[in-house]
């Protein structure tokens, strides 16, 4: 059988009673966040949502997004992914899952699971178990090969020569 994420989605009409499934009132913020975020795979910040809220005449403070995000987040509706320190990013997708990260635009692409395969693991610390294994593969641009002529090559820097005044 193969993967979909789709899969762990719940249809947009049953997002209601998935809040109630997850012990949480289905309030008319909680249904709208998770509209946004729940109709189909995607990764979105706290922001992102304030955005669309906004856009569509919802007027909602920031932290009543961020609350019902943490909220959604604690009750395993959303999964929140840190990379970035600076601002979560809310994944709709609630199995674990793997993610390429774009370090410029900060975007994150989900890895299906069935194409990465780890061959050695360490032991775990004393008493511990593993949670879960989740891979994070950061992406830059391609940066140009380095050539002779490029402007770093130091056959074509110019050095001064150093004055030392007269020759005696
Ligand atoms: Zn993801």
């Amino acid at each position: 059988m193969s993967f979909k994420y789709t899969d762990t989605l719940p249809p947009p009409v049953r997002i209601a009673h998935e809040l109630h499934r997850h012990g949480l009132k289905p309030t008319k913020q909680r249904l709208r966040i998770a509209e946004i975020l729940m109709n189909e795979p995607t990764h979105m910040t706290a922001d992102q949502i304030l955005t669309v809220l906004r856009r569509d005449g919802d007027h909602v403070s920031k932290a009543t997004v961020y609350n019902t995000l943490k909220v959604l987040a604690q009750r395993g509706l959303v999964r929140q992914i840190n990379i970035d320190p600076e601002r979560a990013v809310y994944d709709s997708t609630r199995i674990p899952h793997h993610h390429f990260y774009d370090l410029e635009t900060g975007e994150l692409y989900d890895i299906n699971p069935s194409e990465i395969e780890f061959s050695r693991f360490p032991a775990l610390p004393e008493g511990m178990e593993a949670d879960g294994v989740e891979l994070v593969i950061k992406l830059r641009k391609k940066r140009p090969a380095p050539t002779d002529s490029g402007p770093m090559a130091l056959s074509s820097m110019k050095f001064d020569p150093i004055d030392r005044g007269p020759a005696e």
